[in-house]
C-alpha cells in the first residue's frame, strides 16, 4: 500500500493487455480504485474478478477511445461508481511499423485516431471534472519514438507519440496550476503492441528490437511514482527503457 496512492481513482485505457494491465493491477495493489477501460470487455472483466478477489476496487467499462461519447462515458462511469476521478492514464495505443513507400495508409489512420484523438477525447471527458474538484492528474503515454523519430517504418507512430509530448507540454502549460499532467516514454516492453503491422519484414524486424524488451511492471512502476507524488509535486517527464536499448 501507498499512502499516496491508497484511495484515489484511477481510469486507465487500454487496460485489457500489456501496459495498462500491468498498471491497474499494480495501482490496485496499492490501494488506488480502478476504472479500466478498453474494447476488449471479457479481459476487463476477468482483471476486475482478480483485483476484487484480492481485496481491491475496480469496474470494466466497454471503451473505444476513438469515440468521443465512449471517453465521456467512462468518465461518467468513473464518477457514478466512485465520486470523483483522480488520475486518468492515457495508455491505449496502437503502432503499425512499416516504411513509408508501403503507403499503408488505413494503419496511419488507426494510429492517428487512437494514439492521438483517443487521447484528446480523453482529456476533454476528464478535464472538467478536474476542474470541478480543483484536482487532477494526466498521465499520458508517449514513448521513446515520440522524443526520437523511429525511422525507417515508425515514422508515422512516431508523429503520433511526438504529439502525445506536445499536447502534454501545452496542457500543462494550460491548466496546470490544479492539474498535474505526466509524460511516460517508455522503451521496448514485451506487451502484444509489436503486433500491429500488416507489413511481414517490418514484423520480422521488431522480434529482433524486442528481444532486449522489458516486462510491463517497469512501466507500471514509473506511473506509480508519478502518482504517489505529492499534489504540489508535478513529474513531468519520466522515459524507461531497457539498460540494452541502444535507441
Ligand atoms: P498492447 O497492444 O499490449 O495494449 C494496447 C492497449 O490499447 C490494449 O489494451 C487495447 O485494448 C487498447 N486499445 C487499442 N485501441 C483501442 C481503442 N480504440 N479503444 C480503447 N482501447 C484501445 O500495447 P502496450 O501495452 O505496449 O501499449 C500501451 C501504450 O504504451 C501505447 O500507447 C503504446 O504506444 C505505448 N508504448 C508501448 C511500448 C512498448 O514497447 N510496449 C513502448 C512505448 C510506448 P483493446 O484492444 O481491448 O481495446
Amino acid at each position: 500500500m501507498s499512502a499516496n496512492i491508497s484511495g484515489k481513482v484511477v481510469v486507465v485505457t487500454g487496460a485489457s493487455s500489456g501496459l495498462g494491465e500491468a498498471t491497474a493491477r499494480h495501482l490496485a495493489a496499492q490501494g488506488a480504485r480502478l476504472v479500466l477501460a478498453a474494447r476488449r470487455v471479457d479481459r476487463l472483466e476477468a482483471l476486475v474478478a482478480e483485483i476484487t478477489a484480492a481485496g481491491g476496487q475496480a469496474i470494466a467499462v466497454r471503451t473505444d477511445v476513438t469515440v468521443k461519447a465512449d471517453a465521456d462515458a467512462m468518465i461518467a462511469a468513473a464518477v457514478q461508481a466512485f465520486g470523483r476521478v483522480d488520475v486518468l492514464v492515457n495508455n491505449a495505443g496502437y503502432m503499425a511499423i512499416a516504411p513509408m513507400s508501403a503507403r499503408l495508409t488505413d494503419e496511419w489512420d488507426k494510429m492517428i485516431d487512437i494514439n492521438i484523438k483517443g487521447l484528446l477525447y480523453g482529456v476533454a471527458a476528464a478535464l472538467p471534472v478536474f476542474e470541478a474538484q480543483g484536482s487532477g492528474q494526466f498521465i499520458n503515454i508517449s514513448s521513446i519514438a515520440g522524443r526520437k523519430v523511429f525511422s525507417p517504418g515508425g515514422t508515422v507512430y512516431s508523429g503520433t507519440k511526438f504529439a502525445v509530448h506536445a499536447i502534454s507540454e501545452g496542457l500543462r502549460h494550460e491548466v496546470g496550476s490544479k492539474v498535474r499532467v505526466t509524460v511516460i516514454s517508455p522503451g521496448g516492453a514485451n506487451t502484444e503492441l509489436k503486433h500491429g503491422s500488416s507489413d511481414a519484414d517490418s514484423l520480422k524486424a521488431l522480434d529482433a528490437f524486442y528481444e532486449i524488451a522489458i516486462g510491463p511492471d517497469a512501466i507500471a512502476r514509473a506511473v506509480a511514482y508519478a502518482v504517489e507524488q505529492p499534489a504540489d509535486v508535478d513529474v513531468s517527464e519520466i522515459a524507461v527503457r531497457p539498460t540494452a536499448q541502444d535507441f
